[in-house]
């Protein structure tokens, strides 16, 4: 990051930006990786011969400023309308359209405290108001909080950073007492063990469901991610993204993400074995200690009663092992991990037994 907090060039309200900031992507290799919740696995082959298929002369022709074909490949996936999907340049995209487009109005929009920090930027940046809502003490949201009149509700589900994921009853209840404002599901975890709200769609024509090629579908470098809602809810996103930039979505984009969402039976492979990891990785945390939350993401969210969560990262770090840290009110304690393959699980668990044994034996030098 460059030292330039403020210039009388920037148009005004730029200084007082607060922006994202991505958790750490080494350029060098030898890292284990589990601090940014990418698919340990590679891509659908699908989907990397479709890349290398319209990796021709045709890139001389701007893409289909409309996407129609994988919007059709996504609206059959879901048994929706082409006109219920939105695509954008990844989820976060995606969001920010959303935030512009259906979430400012004079109430504050409502989300939880603990959540996505993208959430407070965008509405930084389209100045939107909002409200943070306490999840309760089991770091679980309760859907009876979000009873108050409000701008809009976003909720990722399985939220992150906990992976704590609501039911669909759940959402059904919330979306019954929220009629006149926007809900918005942020389902970039959903393929790890929740159920999409997708399905609720054709009932509430206030629900807008988002989602992402870069998590289940291994594509966080392709940019891929979409919207499905009510005709009238997409309408606002088109506009919003016709305001902005009408080619999101690069022919190589559009090719890839058409033929993985096609390639079922690798998705079902991949997002098991991720699953498993998961469920083993929690086993081993629980036998040296740790605390976790039951997670339904590519992830765990723990806490460790006999150690800091920063002192644990920086040893980690040490071993050349990245996971991720939120040095937040409440969040301060734990350590979000994403599971990777079960070779990168071991290698976690076999760093983790070193550096807690070593604090625990004062003879050992520990890193
Ligand atoms: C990763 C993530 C996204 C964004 O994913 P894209 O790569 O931009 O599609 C959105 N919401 C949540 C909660 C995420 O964790």
């Amino acid at each position: 990051m460059s030292s330039f907090t403020s210039s009388p060039y920037w148009s005004t309200g730029i200084d007082a930006l607060h922006a994202y900031v991505p958790g750490e992507q080494p350029q060098s290799g030898g890292w284990v990786k589990l601090n940014t919740n990418e698919c340990p696995y590679p891509p659908s082959p699908l989907a990397i011969q479709a890349i290398q298929a319209a990796t021709s002369e045709q890139l001389r022709l701007y893409p289909d400023p409309h996407g129609t074909a994988l919007k059709q490949a996504i609206a059959s996936h879901f048994g929706l309308g082409v006109d219920h999907v939105f695509l954008g340049n990844g989820s976060d995209e995606v969001l920010g359209h959303a935030f512009m487009g259906l979430l400012k109005h004079s109430l504050p929009i409502l989300y939880p405290d603990i959540s996505y920090s993208f959430y407070p930027v965008y509405c930084g940046l389209y100045q939107i108001a909002y409200q943070q809502v306490p999840l309760n003490v089991d770091y679980c949201v309760d859907v009876a909080d979000y009873r108050v009149p409000n701008g809009g509700i976003v909720l990722p589900n399985p939220n992150a950073p906990t992976g704590v994921a609501l039911s669909l009853e759940q959402l059904r209840t919330l979306l019954i007492a929220n009629r006149s404002s926007v809900v918005l599901i942020d389902e970039a975890y959903v393929d790890f063990g929740a159920q999409s709200a997708a399905a609720l769609i054709p009932e509430f024509d206030n629900l807008l469901v988002v989602q992402t090629f870069s998590k289940s579908r291994a594509l966080a470098g392709l940019r891929v991610g979409f919207a499905l809602g009510h005709p009238a809810l997409i309408e606002a996103l088109a506009r919003v993204k016709d305001s902005f930039n009408s080619y999101p979505l690069d022919r190589l984009a559009l090719a890839g993400a058409q033929a993985a969402i096609v390639d079922q039976a690798y998705f079902e492979k991949i997002t098991q074995a991720v699953v498993d990891s998961r469920d083993w990785l929690t086993a081993e945390l629980a036998t040296l200690g740790f605390q976790t939350l039951p997670s339904s993401a590519n992830f765990v969210f723990t806490t460790h009663p006999g150690h800091a969560a920063a002192d644990l990262l920086a040893a980690l770090r040490a071993r050349k092992i990245l996971v991720r840290h939120f040095a937040k009110p409440r969040t301060h304690k734990h350590l979000r991990i994403s599971v990777g393959t079960r070779a990168e699980c071991e290698a976690l668990v076999a760093a983790l037994q070193h550096i807690l044994g070593a604090s625990a034996n004062p003879q050992e030098v520990s890193v």
